[in-house]
């Protein structure tokens, strides 16, 4: 089988810590070099991470017939114009969230993707998750009956490290709104199997963002269903666990520790009869799970696990709560420009 191969757009930390490994394990393909900004960070990057080579330019990258497709993740104000260079170059496409800064700039994306034949993924890792897949799952078995509430744990801190454009640059799309509901709408778009209607929200400041970005949000999102989801989104919670409760007519489901990049935590099913710990049979990476879907529909089989479009209703869901929160008023998701 030939190996696919990927080329980075971005000399990120998201690329260093899950991508490129995640890329490296996987048998059929494999990281053929990484553009940056800077050819010297982009050659010691590349040093760094067992790449190839670093390119001049995205030109040259995409004249690179060796790669048939892109990973982009750069500061989020650049996704929409590189994925449209990569779409016109025959590129497939596997794009960060979130996709763009605007609904019409993601829409435009998928729209070009489309018409070029080639296959846009958005990088939602949590939904590749098992224990967000086994929620799915549970839930479509009818093991708590008939879901009406969600609520959504994923108030954390923000190493030093990554202290930098997603707390002091709007024009990047900074704020942790773009930077991490974005993530839940997708997660609870996943596991609910349902689209979100409506949403309120509120910002915070709490002093690790500059002036006009907020550092947390918590909120209510509705769903076509019925169900109300809430969120409680942070930069600054340094000390308290990740989760997801889903709670239904017939029981509710606890699921610890699974509102992050690793492959861990666990869920527990509360009824009746009492409280039991439901196995995960395999925890792959969720990155891994990611690249290995992508790859497979490059080849054909399948869509990549977070479409184009899945990318284009979660930003359209934190654009809204975005709103609400400027506005103070329930806002109702537009996801047609
Ligand atoms: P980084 O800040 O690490 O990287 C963004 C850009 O900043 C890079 O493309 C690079 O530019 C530049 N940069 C990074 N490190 C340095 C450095 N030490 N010195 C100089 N420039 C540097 O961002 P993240 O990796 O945190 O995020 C990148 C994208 O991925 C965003 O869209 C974000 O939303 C998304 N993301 C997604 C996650 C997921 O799990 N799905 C998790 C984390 C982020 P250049 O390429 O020009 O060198």
């Amino acid at each position: 089988m030939q190996k696919i191969g990927w080329g980075l757009i971005g000399a990120s930390t998201i690329a260093h810590d899950y991508v490129i490994p995640a890329i490296q394990v996987q048998p059929h393909c494999q990281a053929k070099g990484v553009f940056s900004r800077s050819i010297d960070r982009g050659k010691s990057y590349a040093k760094d991470n067992g790449l190839p080579q670093a390119y001049e330019s995205i030109d040259a990258l995409l004249a690179d017939d060796a790669v048939d497709a892109v990973y982009i993740s750069t500061t989020n104000e650049k996704h929409k114009a590189q994925t449209l260079a990569a779409a016109a170059a025959g590129k497939h496409v596997l794009c960060e969230k979130p996709l763009a800064l605007s609904l019409s700039d993601s829409i435009e994306m998928v729209a070009a993707c489309k018409q070029a034949g080639v296959i846009l993924g958005t990088n939602h890792h949590l939904r590749n998750a098992a224990t967000h897949r086994k929620l799915r799952d549970l839930i479509k078995k009818g093991v708590i009956g008939q879901v009406q509430y969600a609520r959504v744990f994923h108030a954390v801190f923000l190493p030093p490290h990554l202290q930098t454009w997603r707390l002091n640059n709007p024009d990047a799309g900074g704020g942790v709104v773009l930077d991490i509901t974005v993530h839940d709408a997708d997660t609870l778009r996943f596991v609910l199997d349902a689209e979100v209607v409506e949403v309120t929200a509120m910002t915070a400041a709490q002093g690790m963002a500059g002036n006009t970005l907020a550092d947390g949000v918590m909120g209510v999102m509705r769903f076509d269903n019925g169900v109300l989801a809430q969120f409680h989104d942070s930069f600054t919670v340094a000390n308290a666990p990740t989760g997801l409760e889903i709670h239904g007519s017939e029981g509710s489901l606890f699921a610890e520790n699974v509102m992050t990049q690793q492959p861990v935590g666990d869920i527990y099913l509360q009824t009746a009869s009492g409280r039991q710990h439901i196995p995960i049979e395999d925890p792959e990476d969720l990155y891994t799970h990611a690249l290995r879907c992508f790859n497979s529909a490059i080849r054909g089989e399948g869509k990549p696990f977070a479409t184009g479009d899945d990318g284009v209703k979660s930003l359209a869901i934190a654009l809204a709560v975005r709103d609400a929160a400027a506005t103070g008023q329930r806002i109702t998701v537009q996801y047609q420009s």
